[in-house]
């Protein structure tokens, strides 16, 4: 039974009450969420509702009619969403896992990880031990297929899931496996369930070959009274008298669960069909249908595959079907997890930490901070201003690799430029901050930015014909670059970059337009300092870190991100509620969503009033807001998305 608390109850009361249902033989789960506070009370034996009605703190006491308990909807009317290594499974995002049905050797493994990272899988899939129709076919490489499963996907980044097919394999699986799954042929394994479950790991529970949803539930219900709270079902297509597929992949079990049980669902098409030309279309009906994700199997050489390789995708088949699921998920308001974007061409890191730094993995307890570009970017100053105590800056190729740095853990910080008070703001970075979801912005630091023109000693203005910087730096110093309309302009990844390749040029004809800390750092000549359109100005950076990682006890800015659907009134009615809360909106940018066009997304930074109390009294009104508007979001869907990006301080220089 399902027992809502009173909302200011007593802990005097709540534990009578906890006391009382554990009297009467029933385990107890609390469940705190935002509107009420509820005990899941399951267990065998039956006692009166109305005894725990009349007990002080109860408001109402809601019967499970279901025969599975923790697992139904009554139980817990939210989603769960499980988290398995920051891969997150239920929430608004689906996630896609990939990899061939079985270990082979390290080689395949290897191979499999690549082309599923690079096209966009977050979980690496690979069994070990197969559950195998003829005994005379290959069973797995047990043991060493879990290892070589768990280094192909520490290689790229990606948790591992694997099937576990008896309990005796616990001990051999159990430091290497992020996600077990228990396969179809083993969903009734009672013995293995309860096993499994008191693991308290997450656990993929396929769905059984001949299985009702309701024994479905009844199964998972087994895990979840044994100890696990992250359980995902996975359809996978049952038996029915159609022969034309492997299985018969039923779809429609997806609304049916959605209104039974608060379990995330994912989908295999692979074992569904067992043809590889009907994977991916099923893959996208399952996403349509509100599938939280996919598994899937994708071998680098199907023909040579020991298990499964007719249904087998190619990588290539892969990558088309992930960029298919990205046009789609969003006509189904998803967008699709990733752990880290494609790496960018030339993204290697640049160089080597500033000088008296060193690299994260000797970095002595020192905090890193990583930026595009090489020395003497403006990113590296703004690290060098912000941090007193000082922190290693980590230069990298790119934006995007600042971010991986800080998702790899190379770096705990990354600083991004963000706006410009001359050029304005810098879009990528606007991008990447809604990409990542798996970041948050933790601080933020203004620089003033002071231009120079650099070139080779012996160069002088009039000899010259070409101009390298970041668009950035053009951007802000149009006035002067006015007075020389014949220079061609050519665009570098970073005003640092541009500074080296004049230097390593020894061309005279060349200049760079950069801070003058780069004249000593590559042995140029300042040929005119002070070039900047208007001497105000300035650029925002702004830090961020892995979510969660660090938390801001004084915040004074906050950035949020929204969406709102194309209709009259719906993002007047969201920043109206920035004014009903006492916001300061301090800027407000819109991007347009990819993918789905003439659809933008809103970043609204708000300046957290003073005098109102102390910092959580002003963080309390921004959630306040963000409360209101995802209300709003549920209720009348004009609002989607809402996302705190980051509750910070700003840090002025
Ligand atoms: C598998 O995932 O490799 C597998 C054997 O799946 P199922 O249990 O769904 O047949
Ligand atoms: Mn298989």
């Amino acid at each position: 039974m399902v027992i809502v608390l009173e909302k200011n109850i007593r802990d005097d009361d709540k534990n009578r009450i906890r006391a009382f249902l554990e009297k009467n033989s029933l385990r107890v789960n609390e469940i705190a969420g935002d509107e009420e506070t509820i005990f899941g009370a399951v267990g065998r034996v039956g006692i009166d509702p109305r005894e725990v009605e009349i007990l002080p703190g109860v408001q109402r006491v809601i019967p499970i009619s279901k025969p599975y308990k923790m697992a139904s909807r009554e139980f817990k009317r939210d989603n769960t969403v499980v988290d398995v290594r920051g891969v997150k499974f239920g929430g608004t995002s689906v996630s896609v896992i990939a990899g061939p049905c079985a270990v082979e050797n390290r080689e395949q493994m290897m191979e499999s990880a690549r082309c599923a990272a690079e096209s966009g899988a977050v979980m690496l899939r690979g069994g070990a031990y197969k559950p195998r129709t003829s005994p005379y076919a290959f069973q797995g490489m047990g043991e060493e297929g879990v290892k070589l499963l768990r280094e192909a996907g520490d290689a790229y980044g990606l948790p591992v899931v694997t099937e576990i097919v008896s309990a005796e394999h616990i001990p051999a699986m159990i430091d290497y496996v992020d996600l077990y799954q228990i396969g179809a042929r083993n969903m009734q394994n009672f013995e293995l369930l309860k096993k499994v479950g008191a693991l308290g790991k997450p656990v993929i529970l396929k769905r059984g070959l001949s299985a009702t949803i309701e024994e479905w539930l009844m199964a998972a219900e087994y895990l979840l009274a044994s100890g696990t709270e992250d359980v995902i079902l996975c359809e996978r297509g049952i038996r029915t008298y159609e022969k034309a597929t492997r299985n018969t992949l039923d779809l429609s079990a997806i609304p049916v669960l959605r209104a039974l049980t608060h379990l995330p669902i994912i989908v295999d098409p692979s074992h569904a069909v067992g043809a590889r030309d009907k994977v991916s279309p099923m893959a996208l009906a399952a996403i349509a249908a509100g599938a939280d994700g996919i598994i899937v199997e994708m071998h680098p050489c199907p023909e040579c595959a020991l298990s499964d390789g007719a249904q087998s995708l190619y990588p290539e088949q892969f990558e088309k079907m992930m960029r298919d699921i990205e046009v789609l998920a969003p006509v189904v308001g998803r967008s699709v997890s990733r752990r880290r974007l494609p790496t960018m061409p030339g993204a290697a890191p640049v160089g080597s930490p500033v000088s008296g730094s060193k690299p994260a993995a000797a970095r002595d307890g020192k905090t890193v901070c990583a930026y595009s570009g090489g020395r003497g970017a403006y990113a590296e100053q703004a690290i060098l201003r912000y941090y007193d105590d000082g922190a290693l800056a980590l230069p990298t190729a790119n934006f995007r690799e600042v971010i991986n740095a800080v998702i790899d853990g190379r770096a705990d910080f990354g600083m991004l430029p963000i706006e410009n008070s001359l050029a304005g703001s810098v879009y990528e970075n606007y991008d990447n901050l809604a990409l990542y979801d798996d970041i948050e912005i933790v601080g933020s630091v203004t620089l003033r930015i002071e231009h120079s023109l650099l070139a080779c000693k012996g160069a002088s203005i009039d000899g010259l014909t070409h101009a390298y910087s970041h668009p950035q730096g053009f951007a802000q110093c149009v006035d002067f670059l006015d007075k020389y309309p014949s220079w061609k302009h050519i665009e570098t990844d970073s005003t640092s970059g541009a500074a080296s390749l004049v230097a390593a040029s020894g061309d005279l004809t060349k200049a760079a337009i950069a801070s003058e800390v780069n004249a000593g750092i590559y042995g140029l000549e300042v040929l005119r300092s002070g070039i900047e359109t208007n001497p105000r100005n300035y650029t925002r950076f702004v830090v961020v870190s892995r979510a969660g990682a660090v938390s801001c006890p004084n915040p004074n800015h906050a950035t949020v991100i929204f969406t709102t659907e194309n209709e009259p009134g719906s993002l007047h009615g969201a920043l109206g509620l920035f004014v009903k809360h006492g916001l300061n909106l301090t800027k407000l940018e819109s991007r347009p969503i990819q993918g789905e066009p003439w659809r933008y997304r809103f970043y609204a930074n708000v300046a957290l009033p003073e005098g109102v109390g102390d910092s959580v009294v002003a963080g309390e009104r921004v959630r306040a807001a963000l409360a209101e508007m995802e209300k709003i979001s549920q209720d009348r869907g004009v609002v989607q998305g809402v996302r705190v990006l980051g509750l910070y301080n700003a840090k002025e220089v």
